[in-house]
């Protein structure tokens, strides 16, 4: 289907817009990164030193073990379940999951208890999943709501930052929701829609030009995950890009062959995503009655659950990959790389046990 025509991504959204005018951020970003022929997440490669960026699974085994060893860890607290669900969403490679699974094989009789389902939406990323957890038996789903209600443990790194997000910008006369255009060079543009009476926005007291994102898929979702744990109970880390205090500018940022990208050109070609809104999924947790731990930074969470002295462990092993293995470990931890402007957040269903990781 792709260039059928001659037809491409950016001749399709621009006939939507001459159609039915200016569209939001959250739809622009609905189409660049999920349209089932031109999506960028359908039809690219995107993960990988081959591909437009890294994440941290793809950086050291070193992360999966650790977060595997933290469910485990988890699992222990909960006496034992025999059943529970396993969930990733938006595996990527599926790296995350293969190298947890592999660390948690220290723990008897965990693997068998674990149902593994992973969301994702990409087939060319299903196809890797495929591969790397052939050992296994995982279930794929387009949506969690497909996967059977039970006891569930969640993880998401790097997801909710790919979840469409609507900006508004105070202006003199109020606040406005931001739309994309094309102008009179038919190109993309930013403009500014009527003035909005949100409830959310005409509450809050910030300058003109502040700019206030919000994310309905991220909300809907967090809703169901809640619901879920409320009721047969479990955990859920989240790892992204974020800041625990809002900004106030937009955090629209676009990615290729791992340099920044104006997100307004080749569309289907580059990566979109967002900061994740931490309070608000915070404030969602809480109302439907989970306790919440973090926001805390990913290099604290992950020196508090002992990847020093992994690396340590590692390195003894092989002696050879001394520099190789402590280049990874400052990029997962230090504060000029991932270690401060990376999150991680738990929700919780319960209040037996104190969570790891983030004291
Ligand atoms: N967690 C992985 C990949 C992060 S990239 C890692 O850390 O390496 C985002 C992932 O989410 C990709 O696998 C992408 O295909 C998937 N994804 C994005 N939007 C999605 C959606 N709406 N539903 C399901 N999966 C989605």
């Amino acid at each position: 289907m792709k260039d059928i025509y001659n037809y491409n991504l950016a001749d399709h959204i621009k006939k939507i817009i001459r159609v039915n005018g200016p569209i939001s951020v959250a739809h622009y970003m609905s189409e660049t990164t999920l349209n089932p022929n031109f999506g960028y997440y359908i039809s690219e490669h995107p993960i990988g030193s081959t591909g437009d960026f890294i994440t941290a699974p793809e950086i050291s085994q070193m992360f999966g073990e650790i977060i595997g060893l933290w469910f485990g860890n988890i699992w222990l607290e909960m006496k034992k379940p025999k059943d529970f669900n396993f969930i990733e969403l938006g595996p990527g490679k599926g790296t995350l999951m293969s190298d947890a699974l592999r660390a948690l094989n220290i723990i008897p009789n965990i693997i068998p208890s674990a149902n593994i389902h992973l969301v994702e939406i990409s087939e060319v990323l299903k196809n890797n999943q495929k591969t790397i957890l052939s050992n296994y038996n995982v279930k794929w789903h387009n949506h969690i709501s497909q996967i059977p209600n039970k006891l569930s443990y969640f993880i998401a790194n790097e997801f909710f930052d790919s979840l469409p997000i609507h900006q508004f910008e105070l202006t003199s006369l109020g606040w406005a929701e931001r739309y994309i255009s094309i102008n009179q060079e038919e190109e993309f543009c930013f403009v500014k829609g009527n003035i909005s009476n949100l409830d959310a926005l005409t509450k809050l007291k910030l300058p003109v030009g502040s700019i206030v994102e919000i994310s309905p898929s991220t909300i809907s979702l967090i809703e169901e995950i809640g619901k879920i744990l409320k009721t047969y109970n479990g955990v859920c880390l989240l790892i992204d890009y974020g800041d625990s205090a809002s900004s106030n500018v937009s955090t629209l940022q676009g990615i290729r062959n791992h340099k920044k990208y104006n997100i307004l050109k080749e569309q289907g070609k580059i990566d979109i995503s967002a900061h994740v809104d931490f309070k608000s999924i915070s404030k969602i947790a809480k109302k439907n009655g989970l306790s919440v731990y973090g926001p805390t930074q990913q290099g604290k969470f992950l020196t508090n659950l002992g990847i020093i002295e992994r690396s340590r462990s590692l390195i003894k092993n092989s002696p050879k990959k001394e520099e190789i293995i402590n280049n990874q470990l400052n990029r997962l931890i230090d504060e000029t790389q991932m270690g401060k402007l990376f999150k991680v957040m738990a929700l919780y269903s319960g209040s037996l046990f104190d969570i790891p990781g983030f004291n």
